[in-house]
C-alpha cells in the first residue's frame, strides 16, 4: 500500500493493513454507534455502511493453541479480522448482522465469555509477573483469574453505573495500574541485603541513585564493598531491588496487597484523576486471594447501588465524599491514608496543565 510507513525494528506494525475493509473505507467517517447487547457494538458510518463488533475476554497470557482457536473462529464465523484491546479482550468485526449470533455461539461454545462493553466491569488488566519479569512480589495474573471468576457476571452484563476498569500490578514501582480500582503489591519492610553478593552483582552508584528518598549509602561490610539502608528513611518502594537483586524486598509475609480507587486518565473532557489508597496490608494470599477479592466486591456493590447513571467510581466518591465512601465499603479510615510524605509536593501535580 502506497501510504504505509516503512517497517521499523521495534514497536508494533502499521495497523492500517489489518483493519477490516469497511473500517478502512469509512475511517474517520462514523456517524454514531450503539450497544445492542453486552459484548456487541454496532457502528454506522455516514456512507450507510455498518460494522458489528463482538468482544470476548481472554486469559491475557495466551498460549499458541488458544490463539489458533480464536483465529479459526475469526476465519470461520467472522470476516477474518480481529484485534486485541489493551485489556486483552479479543474483538471480531463483521459487516453482516446475521453473522453476529453464530459468532457469539461459536465463542461461547469454545469456552470464551462474550461481554466487557459499555457499563460493564471490563477485563482486569494485569502486569506479567512471574512470566517474564524479574521483580514481581505476587502473581498478578493469578489475582486476576481469582477475581474475574467472581466478577464474571458483571463482565457479561452491562449493569454498572458506568464502565469499571480494574487493574493489578505485581510490584510497586513500574507498570503499576491506574484504574477505577487497582490492586497493587505493597512492601512493608525495607530490603534485606545479602552483603556477600552486592560487590559482584550490583553497580553501587546506580543503586544509590535509584532510591527516591536517598536512604541508601555505600558501606564496607565484612571487608567487602556493599550498601546500607537507613531504615528510618526507607519507604519500602522496592526500587533498589531491580538493579540490585541482593537487596531482596519480596517477602512471603511482609509483601502485602493494597487497594486504590478512582484513577482515571485524562480525556477530551476532563483532567486525569489520581487513584487514592483505601485499603492496605491485605494478605498476599494465593491461590485465590479471598481477602482482596472480598474488598473489591464490596466497593463494586456500593458503587453499583449508590452511583448515578454514568458516574465513574471517582465521580461517585467525589459526590458522596470520602467519609461516606469509607462507611459504605466498610473499610477503616486510618492516619496512614493521609499523604504526609515530605516529597508529596511532587505527587500533588494532579493536572497535566499546571506543574510546580
Ligand atoms: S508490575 Fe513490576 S513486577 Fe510486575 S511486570 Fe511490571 S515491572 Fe515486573
Ligand atoms: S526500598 Fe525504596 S526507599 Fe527503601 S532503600 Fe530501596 S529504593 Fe530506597
Amino acid at each position: 500500500m502506497a501510504d504505509m510507513r516503512e517497517p521499523i525494528e521495534s514497536g508494533c506494525p502499521d495497523p492500517w493493513q489489518y483493519l477490516h475493509p469497511t473500517m478502512r473505507k469509512n475511517f474517520g467517517q462514523w456517524k454514531y454507534h450503539e450497544h445492542p447487547r453486552p459484548g456487541v457494538l454496532r457502528h454506522v458510518a455516514y456512507s450507510g455502511d455498518e460494522i458489528w463488533t463482538v468482544k470476548a475476554g481472554t486469559q491475557r497470557i495466551l498460549d499458541v493453541f488458544t490463539l489458533r482457536k480464536l483465529c479459526d473462529i475469526g476465519d470461520q464465523f467472522a470476516d477474518g479480522f480481529i484485534h486485541f484491546t489493551l485489556r486483552s479482550n479479543i474483538e471480531y468485526m463483521v459487516k453482516d448482522p446475521a453473522k453476529v449470533e453464530p459468532l457469539i455461539q461459536a465463542l461461547e461454545g469454545a469456552g470464551f465469555v462474550v461481554g466487557g462493553t459499555q457499563n460493564s466491569v471490563a477485563m482486569i488488566s494485569h502486569t506479567q509477573g512471574w512470566l517474564h519479569c524479574d521483580i514481581p512480589g505476587t502473581d498478578a495474573s493469578g489475582v486476576v483469574k481469582s477475581m474475574m471468576d467472581e466478577l464474571i457476571d458483571e463482565f457479561k452484563s452491562a449493569n454498572m453505573p458506568n464502565r469499571v476498569h480494574i487493574t493489578t500490578s505485581c510490584c510497586q514501582i513500574n507498570c503499576g495500574g491506574q484504574g477505577d480500582i487497582a490492586i497493587n503489591i505493597q512492601h512493608t519492610k525495607p530490603p534485606k541485603i545479602n552483603h556477600d553478593l552486592v560487590a559482584n552483582v550490583c553497580e553501587r552508584p546506580s543503586v544509590v541513585a535509584r532510591c527516591p528518598v536517598a536512604a541508601i549509602r555505600p558501606a564496607m561490610v565484612n571487608g567487602k564493598p556493599s550498601l546500607e539502608v537507613d531504615e528510618r528513611k526507607c519507604i519500602c518502594c522496592g526500587a533498589c531491588y531491580p538493579p540490585c537483586p541482593p537487596m531482596q524486598i519480596n517477602d512471603a509475609e511482609h509483601s502485602k496487597l493494597a487497594i486504590w480507587v478512582g484513577g482515571n486518565h485524562s480525556n477530551a473532557r476532563g483532567k486525569p484523576t489520581f487513584q487514592k489508597l483505601v485499603a492496605a496490608g491485605i494478605p498476599n494470599n494465593p491461590p485465590r486471594w479471598p481477602e482482596a477479592t472480598a474488598i473489591v466486591k464490596r466497593i463494586l456493590k456500593a458503587y453499583k447501588e449508590g452511583a448515578r447513571d454514568w458516574e465513574r467510581v471517582n465521580e461517585w466518591i467525589e459526590r458522596i465524599g470520602w467519609p461516606r465512601f469509607f462507611e459504605e465499603v466498610e473499610l477503616p479510615f486510618t492516619k496512614y491514608h493521609i499523604d504526609t510524605w515530605r516529597g508529596a509536593r511532587a505527587s500533588f501535580n494532579s493536572s497535566s496543565y499546571i506543574r510546580f
